[in-house]
């Protein structure tokens, strides 16, 4: 047993305290207003973010779930149509497509980079496809360029999930800037986190925009005047002013995330057993996220060994989410080999702003020692 203090997967409490003087004069603001709903915070906030990330319209909702429902609602998508997405994602992506009643079509993802393999999708459009939804997943941009094409050839609306990727650039330009519209998390993981739930839509339409502003408070653009089932799904004021104070720190700590991802690149290197993820052009390192190789329930041990060792680490996600038992019979036949492989291989070490080298290190050299026991 070790006797060191335990390092934890993620740590939140840098920024709490470095801004705690700002952070706690947003929140007297907003107390003091008696304004909590849909007030000047939130107004403001969809501005910066919408200036932050290049984009026309920022909407902001109750979650990143949330965000995708209403972006896939505004983009039209219901029942009978098919969204192509990855299986290798946390279930709110398919969730998603499920509850605005189409069916999630899942392709397989690209081994190098956890994300939806473009090339796969011509083989999966239906006469039913309307949409694409890529992830960019742990913070590394989706083969944008490809996604686009396949949309392009196919007539498809592409919707991007950007929950684990708030800064994340693609050629330059946002992620969530590239498709019909882009949808953040708030989540308090994520790398724009709030203290709460809270997402947001991104998007370039302003009549996209325009229907998930009115789905968002009850399918209403004037009040008691409702127009479509929607839903009750708003950022609180406090949660706005809150991630304003934020905001304007993201890239710094994204940053800091890159060089953090570095140094593990260093730390790591030349262990057979460990594949690295590779580092992608504008990669916000969500998560850093190496393979296991070996046989099954070998990266299994080597989480709870390292969970012995006092070192949170954590496995993003060891159910592809076509094999999901909710999913289970109606995507029977569905084989996605690369996301089932990733899913027996992942491991996502400690990783968050600010982490410092000896901290890596240890957890380096712990996870060495560990594989190689095996
Ligand atoms: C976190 C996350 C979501 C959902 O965001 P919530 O704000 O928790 O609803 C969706 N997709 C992915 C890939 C996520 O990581």
């Amino acid at each position: 047993m070790s006797t060191q203090t335990r390092i934890p997967s993620l740590d939140l409490s840098g920024p709490v305290e470095a801004l705690w003087p700002e952070l706690m004069g947003a929140v007297e603001k907003v107390l003091r207003s008696a304004h909590y709903i849909m007030g000047p915070e939130v107004a403001a906030f969809e501005e910066e973010a919408a200036r932050f990330l290049g984009a026309r319209h920022a909407v902001s909702c109750n979650s990143g779930t949330d965000a995708l429902v209403l972006a896939l609602r505004a983009a039209g998508i219901g029942p009978g149509d098919e969204v192509i997405t990855t299986p290798f994602t946390f279930f709110a992506t398919p969730e998603a497509i499920s509850n605005v009643g189409a069916r999630p079509v899942f392709v397989d993802i690209d081994p190098d980079t956890f994300n939806l393999d473009p090339r796969l999708v011509d083989a999966a459009v239906t006469p039913r496809t309307r949409a694409i939804l890529p992830v960019h997943l742990f913070g590394r941009p989706c083969d944008m360029a490809g996604v686009l094409g396949a949309a392009a050839r196919h007539g498809l609306k592409v919707v991007e999930d950007c929950a684990q990727a708030f800064g994340a650039r693609y050629h330059g330009k946002a992620a969530g800037t590239l498709g019909h519209a882009g949808c953040f998390s708030f989540f308090p993981t994520k790398n724009l986190s709030g203290f709460g739930d809270g997402g947001l839509l991104a998007t370039d339409d302003e009549g996209l925009a325009q229907t998930a502003r009115m789905l968002r408070v009850h399918g209403s653009r004037r009040k008691y005047h409702n127009e479509a089932v929607g839903c009750n799904s708003r950022l609180d004021e406090l949660q706005a002013a809150l991630l304003r104070v934020k905001l304007p720190r993201v890239e710094a700590w994204n940053e800091a995330r890159l060089q953090a991802a570095r140094t593990y690149q260093e730390l790591l290197e030349g262990e057979d057993r460990l594949v690295p993820p590779g580092i992608g052009d504008g990669h916000v390192f969500n998560q850093y996220t190496v393979r296991v190789r070996g046989r099954v329930p070998d990266r299994d041990r080597v989480r709870s060994r390292l969970e012995e060792e006092g070192i949170g680490a954590m496995v993003y996600y060891p159910v592809p989410c076509h094999r999901l038992k909710v999913y289970g019979q109606s995507h029977a036949g569905v084989a996605c080999p690369e996301a089932e492989r990733a899913a027996t291989e992942v491991l996502s070490l400690p990783l968050w702003p600010g982490i410092d080298r000896e901290t890596q290190a240890q957890v380096a050299s712990t996870l060495r020692r560990i594989v190689r026991e095996g």
